[in-house]
């Protein structure tokens, strides 16, 4: 069963055309992950699902469980089950780690956990992490380093436990020890629920050594040039993107 079906989409920022027809099915339970230089627009992809409205699509359609959402405002697309977790994580100053992810539950309508079973849930969860637990009631993101607010976005994926998350180089800038961390906690999201999807991009392995990927995607000037299984992973970090940049300037 599909969670998310993209068709011929086609996205600008401002006047600039970033995605081109780009297709991606992702089902229940399936770890898709994509790759591509710098610039490529796979943030730019992340956005437009989630749709933040800097975006417009132009051409296509994004269905996500079977409703389309190409024209539905983030908030809604947040409710309906869908995460992006950022490349550069905000700082909400006025707002506890904690406070976020209840109201952020509430939101859904999930939040039918009494206090004392969230909290217990939130520190299981940061145990997982190894984060200290004050971490819950300081303000969000708010002088943490580069690897708590990783951190702090995989903790917000393990209690949000979205139909959908997608996460943009979660990876990058952490520490081996933090990577691995990193993965633990993905893996948990995973377990906890089984029919939950991921799409995740990346420049490393590392983070993906512990899970099972279904779909590997490359893009390239915003098209998505080439689609395999788990080995294209290897297959990139081998060879680079030489081959696929030069497919996507013959298709222009
Ligand atoms: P990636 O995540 O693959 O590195 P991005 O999605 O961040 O790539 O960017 C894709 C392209 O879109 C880049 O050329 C970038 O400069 C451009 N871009 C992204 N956001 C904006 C914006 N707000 N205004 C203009 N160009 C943008
Ligand atoms: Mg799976
Ligand atoms: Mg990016």
């Amino acid at each position: 069963e599909q969670i998310l079906q993209v068709e011929g989409l086609t996205a600008r920022v401002e006047d600039k055309v970033i995605l081109h027809e780009v297709g991606l099915t992702i089902k229940k339970g399936e770890t898709h992950v994509l790759m591509g230089p710098n610039g490529a627009g796979k943030s730019t992809l992340g956005y437009v699902l989630t749709g933040n409205p800097k975006y417009s699509v132009t051409e296509g359609k994004i269905l996500f469980k079977g409703n389309d959402i190409t024209e539905e405002a983030a908030d809604k697309r947040a409710k309906a089950g869908m995460f992006l977790s950022f490349q550069e994580p905000l700082e909400v100053p006025g707002l506890s780690l904690e406070s976020f992810i209840r109201s952020a539950l509430s939101e859904q309508g999930r939040n039918k956990m009494r206090v004392w079973n969230f909290r217990k849930e939130l520190k299981a969860a940061m145990e997982v992490l190894h984060m200290d637990p004050s971490y819950a009631g300081r303000d969000l993101n708010v002088g943490f380093s580069g690897g708590e607010k990783k951190k702090s976005e995989i903790l917000q994926l393990m209690m949000l436990k979205p139909d959908l998350a997608i996460l943009d180089e979660t990876d990058s800038g952490l520490d081996v020890d933090a990577v691995r961390l990193a993965s633990e906690g993905i893996r948990e999201y995973q377990k906890e629920n089984p029919d939950g999807a991921l799409l995740i991009i990346t420049h490393s392995t590392r983070i993906l050594d512990a899970l099972h990927v279904d779909a590997t995607h490359i893009m390239v000037n915003g098209h998505i040039v080439a689609s395999g299984d788990a080995s294209l992973v290897d297959k990139i970090n081998r060879e680079g993107y030489e081959e696929y940049e030069k497919l996507a300037q013959k298709g222009e």
